[in-house]
């Protein structure tokens, strides 16, 4: 688990392999604390809450995680996310 980084904004998995999804800096280089999807050219790509970035995460959790339903995964992601580097100032 130690070596596997997690967006600080979505709580996606940053694996190294898929460097594709990490991150990117104002000028060019990788943050390795935000995928993507979350943080790209030194900015956050949405200004949400940490509420709204867990109701759009909701479908995702659900459909990766068999067995887990969307009321499952939005008590998990409420428990995680707070300690998430983007919200722990919410
Ligand atoms: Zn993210």
């Amino acid at each position: 688990m130690d070596n596997i980084k997690y967006c600080q904004s979505c709580g996606m998995p940053l694996s190294e392999v898929e460097s594709e999804v990490i991150g990117t800096n104002a000028d060019g280089s990788k943050n390795e604390d935000y995928c993507i999807y979350c943080y790209k050219d030194g900015e956050y790509t949405a200004d949400m809450t940490m509420d709204q970035m867990i109701e759009f995460c909701v479908p995702y959790m659900a459909s990766n995680n068999p067995g887990m339903t969307e009321e499952d995964s939005r008590k998990m992601m409420k428990e995680y996310f707070p300690k998430l580097k983007r919200w722990q100032n919410n």
